[in-house]
């Protein structure tokens, strides 16, 4: 089940889990579609997947199947991601 974490990992700005700029990759890495788009280029900086808009739960399932409270916050170290994307342009995710 998705976490839902409640920040963006690199600046920590708040995603609730209603959040349309909610990025995640498959091991749900989080991320502002600010920080995918500018910094990330829609590559996490963690495990070099994708990032993709984090599916919204509806409402009514939050009693039962709450979200993670805990912020994780690790800013990105831009200069290595840089290299890494450079690396990994032509490589598709799944040989990553
Ligand atoms: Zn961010
Ligand atoms: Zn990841």
């Amino acid at each position: 089940m998705l976490e839902i974490r409640p920040c963006c990992e690199n600046c920590d700005k708040d995603l609730p889990f209603d959040a349309l700029d909610a990025m995640i990759c498959s091991f749900e890495c989080t991320f502002c579609a600010g920080c995918s788009e500018s910094i990330l280029k829609g590559m996490c900086p963690n495990c070099g997947g994708e990032l993709v808009r984090r599916p919204i739960r509806p409402a009514s399932k939050l009693i039962q199947y709450p979200t993670q409270a805990h912020r994780h916050v690790k800013p990105v170290d831009i200069a290595a991601h840089q290299i890494k994307l450079s690396q990994f342009k032509t490589v598709p995710s799944a040989q990553r």
